[in-house]
């Protein structure tokens, strides 16, 4: 496995190809080596990056706290087939006097966008530079940021880049949380209180499987269980239409089914797909 730091050295490496790609901000987790297998299986090289872009962190966000460990990180990339790990420094990236950016004006604007209104900004321009480095033929991402992936998909649609954009299941704990780099912060008590976030999305689905279709129903219930775990601080609970990310008033087709809670410190998110 190769780990390069530089543009320069990535552009000059030739690769074979197809070409999969995984962009990560580390601290890694079987979520992420789900996305590095399923590259592995449909490409003849791995790409992995690991950049804690800071375009995408509001100023009042975690990211001097972002937890770090990159030899772990490596150590799991070579464990599951990896053949180049790109970890650029933020100058590399943002060299003085940086001064492009790349925005997907309507969906970005929704759920995490109306928490973190700079976010998706800061990714898109990111992703995009990578793209541009990297050159893949696939690009892997989690469902488990299904915001993100849309104004992904969007953005290489408009643009229209040359490569595949690929969803993947969000892997989770075995009481159901979420994989996050960021669950390393939940205090013990805490880390007993996350799993509400799935139960607040099953209870979502065991309504739409009984017939529910009015999403403020839905919505109200999800919000009802939340409020039962005193530790949790709701920022939203969405039923959204799954193109256009506009909340639903009663369900027809797919719906997006999204939240993200405060426990403690960490603020969580998570997602399914209704339909
Ligand atoms: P991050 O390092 O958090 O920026 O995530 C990098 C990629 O891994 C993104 O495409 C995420 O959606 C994906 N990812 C993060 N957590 C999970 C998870 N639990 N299951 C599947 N994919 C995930």
């Amino acid at each position: 496995m190769k780990v390069v730091q530089t543009i320069h050295e990535f552009k000059a490496l030739n690769l074979p190809r197809p070409l999969g790609f995984v962009p990560t901000m580390g601290y890694l987790h079987e979520g992420h080596i789900l996305l590095v297998k399923q590259a592995k299986a449909a490409n003849k090289t791995v790409a992995v990056s690991i950049f804690v872009n800071p375009t995408q962190f509001g100023p009042k966000e975690d990211l001097a706290s972002y937890p770090r460990d990159i030899p772990r990180d490596l150590a799991m990339l070579e464990k599951a087939g990896t053949d180049v790990v790109f970890i650029p420094s933020a100058a590399e990236m943002y060299p003085e006097g940086y001064d492009t950016w790349v925005e997907v004006e309507k969906l970005q604007k929704h759920l995490e966008g109306d928490s973190r209104p700079t976010h998706f900004k800061g990714v898109t321009t990111v992703v995009n530079k990578l793209f541009n480095i990297v050159m893949p033929d696939n690009a892997y991402f989690g469902q488990k940021d299904a915001q993100q992936l849309l104004v992904i998909m969007k953005m290489v649609k408009d643009l229209n880049m040359n490569l595949q954009v690929i969803a993947c299941p969000t892997v989770r704990e075995p009481d159901g949380l979420a994989m996050s780099s960021r669950n390393t912060y939940l205090t013990p008590e805490q880390r007993q209180a996350a799993p509400v976030l799935r139960k607040s999305l099953m209870l979502a689905k065991e309504m739409y499987d009984k017939g529910e279709r009015d999403a403020d129903k839905i919505r109200a219930a999800m919000i009802a269980l939340l409020k039962t775990e005193p530790q949790g601080q709701i920022d939203y609970v969405s039923i959204a239409d799954t193109g256009t990310l506009n909340e639903l008033k009663i369900i027809k087709g797919q719906a997006l089914v999204s939240l993200a809670v405060k426990i403690g410190k960490p603020r969580l998110i998570d997602n399914i797909i209704l339909g």
